[in-house]
């Protein structure tokens, strides 16, 4: 049966639809060698040419295309400084801080690219107890972080919607010196309208759920077997979570799985439908490489992209969905993550495990590790990096808890009102972060940092408020100040 695209079908053959994606590369192969036509598709996305309101106008997945396969020099500088630019006008030189926690390893899924597929008998399966997630967040907390994304694979036997809720509730629940985990995103496998309810209902942040690829013949090779291998029940999810109350959502691509110029235009049409569907985008997106794991060979899969080009996808993801938060994890290296940060990420893990029960052992465990984490250092470490580039750290989890999520979220966000609340809840949460976790150096230089960051509130009220409540943090031990 011959499907057509209509990016507000909730069929995603219709919205993800193989020859509007074809005809897409095909239209961007044409251009490609226009750059006036380039450089007219990133004038429309500078961010000072709009109205507060629109604050950017966004492109189509095809001229967003024609971008990615353009080789000239000048626009390709162009376009990673126009990212940079439109990070620093939505969301400053704020990057959020957080860090995944493994529940469960146990998956009935056969993913060709992940150690845990329900084949590898080498893995030892692991799942941990209530306790042992107590055990884990409180370690967590002890690092600093407030801000968790769990994850599990897809086992109804082993981790039920029933486990899940109960390991929100006891996360939630653990109160451990100042610490607290204030927002727990949750990345597990795509479920039903019925049970996304629950998840909001357990307060959950954002869903976050990779699409892995959206090549529906490349995503049927690599998913052989088990309910994940049902790509439109896979690609469908996001729409499922929405209609159970779910309004911020994560999506991701796995690259290296397949053509990254076919997964680009996907993911951005992705973006394009839950736009037109719902009115709210995606809230993150995330961009992970494939990368080693026990019995997996990044090589295996033929469509690693190097460096450079993975940079320009992040820049142009930014470009494209100017409102979203950019996540990149330690699957990549301190070297990439630094580069990243300059065209468009927002958010960053750090002093991550990603192997069940991880924060609990002394020594780095590998053997039910997820992937290999290229970037070991410890969060402390990230946060004084990320200070020494003038980036400001934030814990903040104010936005979720205060109500903003969805479309509240996005037009908070596109309007530019972020800054006037972001940046004081990322300077209140980094002074707590300093005088609760830091190692001396890093708290000299983070408060250092805090005081040249102020002078940015514009609103003097808003600044004074902002000192007041720092000052409270450091001098009277309050703490979750937020604005
Ligand atoms: S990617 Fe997820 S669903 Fe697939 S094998 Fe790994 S844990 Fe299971």
């Amino acid at each position: 049966m011959g499907y057509s695209y209509n990016p507000k079908s909730l069929c995603a053959d219709e919205f993800i639809n193989d020859e509007e994606i074809l005809e897409t590369l095909a239209f961007a192969d044409a251009h490609k060698d226009d750059v006036q036509l380039c450089y007219d598709i990133l004038e429309k996305c500078k961010p000072h040419l709009h109205p507060a309101s629109e604050h950017g106008a966004m492109i189509t997945h095809r001229e967003a295309s024609v971008l990615l396969a353009c080789e000239d020099a000048g626009v390709n500088a162009a376009i990673k400084q126009l990212a940079h630019d439109i990070k620093q006008a939505y969301y400053g030189n704020r990057i959020v801080l957080f860090a995944p926690l493994y529940l469960s390893n146990y998956c009935v899924n056969s993913c060709l690219y992940c150690p845990y597929h329900a084949k590898n008998r080498e893995i030892p399966r692991r799942k941990l107890t209530q306790d042992e997630i107590r055990a884990e967040v409180i370690a967590l907390q002890d690092m600093g972080h407030k801000r968790l994304a769990i994850e599990a694979g897809e086992d109804p036997k082993h981790n039920p919607i029933e486990y899940i809720l109960e390991s929100m509730d006891t996360i939630y629940s653990i109160k451990h010196k100042n610490g607290a985990i204030r927002r727990v995103n949750v990345n597990i496998a795509a479920t039903t309208v019925e049970e996304y309810r629950m998840l909001k209902k357990a307060e959950i942040g954002t869903y976050i759920l990779f699409q892995e690829t959206y090549n529906k013949e490349g995503y049927k090779r690599l998913h052989p077997t088990g309910p994940k291998s049902d790509y439109n029940w896979h690609t469908e999810a996001m729409d499922r979570a929405m209609e159970g109350g779910i309004d911020d959502v994560g999506l991701g691509v796995l690259f290296g799985l397949e053509s990254y110029r076919y997964e680009f235009a996907g993911l951005i049409m992705h973006a394009e439908h839950l736009e037109a569907v719902h009115g709210v985008g995606p809230h993150t997106i995330s961009v992970p490489r494939v990368k080693p794991a026990m019995d997996i060979d990044p090589d295996v899969f033929d469509n690693g992209i190097p460096d450079e080009m993975f940079e320009k996808i992040i820049a142009l993801i930014r470009i494209t969905v100017p409102y979203t938060g950019m996540i990149i994890s330690t699957r990549e290296s301190q070297a990439v993550r630094e580069r990243a940060l300059r065209y468009g990420i927002s958010q960053i893990s750090g002093g991550s495990r990603t192997s069940v029960g991880g924060y609990t052992e002394q020594a780095r465990p590998h053997d039910t590790e997820q992937f290999d984490v290229s970037d070991q250092r410890t969060l402390d470490d990230v946060v004084s990096w990320l200070i020494d580039q003038e980036h400001a750290p934030s814990f903040c989890t104010a936005c979720y808890r205060a109500g903003r999520t969805g479309d509240r979220f996005m037009s908070f966000c596109k309007s530019g009102q972020i800054l006037n609340y972001c940046h004081p809840n990322a300077l209140v949460t980094l002074a707590e972060y300093l005088t609760d976790y830091a190692k001396p150096d890093t708290s000299q230089k983070g408060f250092a940092l805090i005081e040249r960051e102020l002078l940015k509130v514009e609103d003097e009220k808003r600044r004074r408020q902002c000192a007041e409540a720092i000052s409270a943090v450091v001098h009277k031990g309050e703490r979750d100040l937020r604005f």
